[in-house]
Formats: structure tokens, C-alpha cells, sequence
């Protein structure tokens, strides 16, 4: 699902800006890395942000890919999504939101709720430590697995 342009344009602001202020070069290719994480809300794995900048630039290294995402994942502006099987994704949406994540496919969904953000963690939680996020993940099968797995005739 493609984002807005305008939040597109935000998102992609708040990187650059990080990783100006990080010292980091802006180099052509480290732009797209950014690009690409603004420009998606399929919260990608590194190989697929480097597979889409690879179309365009393709002396890309994936190297680079992977030590770009993990500098804007130290600077705070995008998040590690922490998904039960598969290789790490990543999300430059880092206001308060929760997921649908597909078990077949392994999509993964925005869930905007205000209810689930005023969820407090319970007294067993805070007494295994301090509480940074609360997130909540509801694993599931998504639409289009669901029309696969029935032979396509359902809803
Ligand atoms: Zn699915
Ligand atoms: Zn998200």
C-alpha cells in the first residue's frame, strides 16, 4: 500500500535529517535506502529494500544497505519490527501503531487503535522490568492467503 506523498515527503525528511546529524555522508545510495523505507508501509527486510534500490542503482552493495538501516535504527527514526520467524523488518513509522502480521506470507500491517495505545502493561510485566513500548501484534492469516488457501472462491 503506497503512502501518501506528503507523508512520504515528512518521513523522508526525518531520515535525511538523522543522517546528516549523525555525520554519516549523504551518499546517492544511502538517500534511496532512505527513500525506500519512507515510501512503503510493507515494512521491508533489508534484502528487499536492496532488490528495489538495485533496479535503479546497480552497484549498490548490500552492505551498505544493511549498515544504512542500522544507523537509522541506532538514530531512533525507524524500528526494528520484531517478527516471530524471518529475517528482521523495518518500519519508518515510529508513531505509536501496532501490526497484523501475516503467518503465511509474512505481511505486515499498520493497526492504528487508540484503545490498544492507552493499554497499560500489567503489574507481571513491569515486574520483569522497565516498560519501553508497549506494541501490540496480531498474527494471523491475511486476505490473500486466506483467497489461496480456499481456492480463490471466498471473501
Ligand atoms: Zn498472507
Ligand atoms: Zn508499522
Amino acid at each position: 500500500m503506497p503512502v501518501a506523498e506528503a507523508e512520504v515527503e515528512r518521513l523522508l525528511g526525518v531520515l535525511v535529517r538523522a543522517l546528516r546529524t549523525s555525520g554519516m555522508r549523504l551518499t546517492h545510495q544511502r538517500l534511496e535506502v532512505a527513500r525506500e523505507l519512507a515510501v512503503s508501509d510493507a515494512h521491508p527486510d533489508v534484502e528487499t529494500i536492496y532488490r528495489r534500490i538495485r533496479e535503479r542503482i546497480p552497484t549498490v552493495s548490500l552492505d551498505t544497505v544493511y549498515r544504512t538501516v542500522a544507523t537509522l535504527v541506532d538514530l531512533g527514526v525507524v524500528n526494528r519490527v520484531g517478527v516471530l520467524s524471518g529475517p528482521a523488518r523495518y518500519d519508518a513509522n515510529t508513531a505509536r501503531h501496532h501490526h497484523f502480521v501475516c503467518s503465511q506470507c509474512g505481511l505486515i500491517r499498520d493497526v492504528r487503535d487508540t484503545a490498544l495505545d492507552a493499554l497499560e502493561p500489567p503489574e507481571e510485566a513491569l515486574l520483569c522490568g522497565t516498560v519501553e513500548l508497549v506494541n501490540v501484534q496480531f498474527h494471523g492469516t491475511c486476505r490473500e492467503c486466506r483467497q489461496t488457501r480456499a481456492g480463490g472462491d471466498s471473501e
